[in-house]
């Protein structure tokens, strides 16, 4: 039996490719998007009653991952990439029907569009439907996951005082917290965990129109030394 879905919205938002998303919700909340809705959704009446709902919950599609075989067993980023795990035990990207879900901060509803912090998603994601967070059902105070029993470990980030200065000067541009967006998700160091870098070795990604370059002068610690506009 096959059931069909259609997006109710896309998301506009600062993350323009995967490497640097932080891997849940809520980690960067500087990370901020703007979910557009669409006809017939984009008319105000679906979203009356959200200004009183400080988050909701995003169910959405996983768009570019998407595979035409199901894979049973993944191996989260979480554990390292070299272990791998019933996909039922994780929320990597790779699985059946491509869903996804997350809890995002509700900053402001529009009547064809909510305006989202604390993202996890990439710019372009197809969202299937949006359901307000409800504390007193979803809020498990005895719940456990030994996988995964606490946010990642944050590593110090430091800036170049030139990619600093640009941080500024775009984050003026943009009417972004860019500084604490960029300090946000690469504390969370979005290197792959089997590669040793070496300080020579520069790593990148785009976040809004901008592409901010780090390196890791000693280990365990990310230098920002650029931020530039991207080539289109
Ligand atoms: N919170 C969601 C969940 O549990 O279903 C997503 C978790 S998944 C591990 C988060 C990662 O998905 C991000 O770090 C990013 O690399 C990737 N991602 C986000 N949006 C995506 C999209 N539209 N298509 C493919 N990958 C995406």
């Amino acid at each position: 039996m096959t059931y069909s879905v259609s997006p109710i919205g896309f998301v506009r938002s600062c993350f323009k490719e995967k490497f640097a998303i932080p891997r849940q919700p809520q980690l960067a909340p500087a990370a901020r998007g703007v979910l557009e809705l669409v006809a017939p959704f984009d008319q105000g009446d679906a979203v009356q009653g959200l200004e009183h709902v400080s988050h909701v919950w995003l169910l959405f599609v996983f768009h570019q991952a998407l595979e035409d075989k199901p894979r049973l067993k993944v191996r989260p980023p979480r554990l390292g990439g070299n272990k791998s795990m019933g996909v039922f035990a994780t929320r990597a990207t790779h699985r059946p029907n491509g869903i996804g879900q997350s809890v995002v901060k509700l900053d402001m509803v529009e009547p064809n569009r909510l305006h989202i912090s604390g993202i996890d998603l990439l710019d372009g994601t197809p969202i299937l439907d949006i359901k307000p967070y409800v504390p007193y059902a979803d809020m498990i105070h005895a719940a456990s996951n030994s996988m995964a029993s606490a946010a990642p470990v944050l590593i110090p980030v430091e800036w170049a005082e030139t990619a600093l200065h640009e941080a500024h000067g775009h984050a003026l541009r943009l009417q972004e917290p860019l500084v604490a967006l960029v300090e946000q998700c690469l504390a969370q160091d979005p290197r792959p965990a089997y590669q040793t870098p070496t300080p020579q070795r520069e790593y990148g990604a785009q976040f809004w129109d901008l592409d901010v370059r780090w390196h890791y002068p000693e280990p365990g610690v990310i230098r920002v030394i650029e931020v530039v506009l991207a080539e289109h």
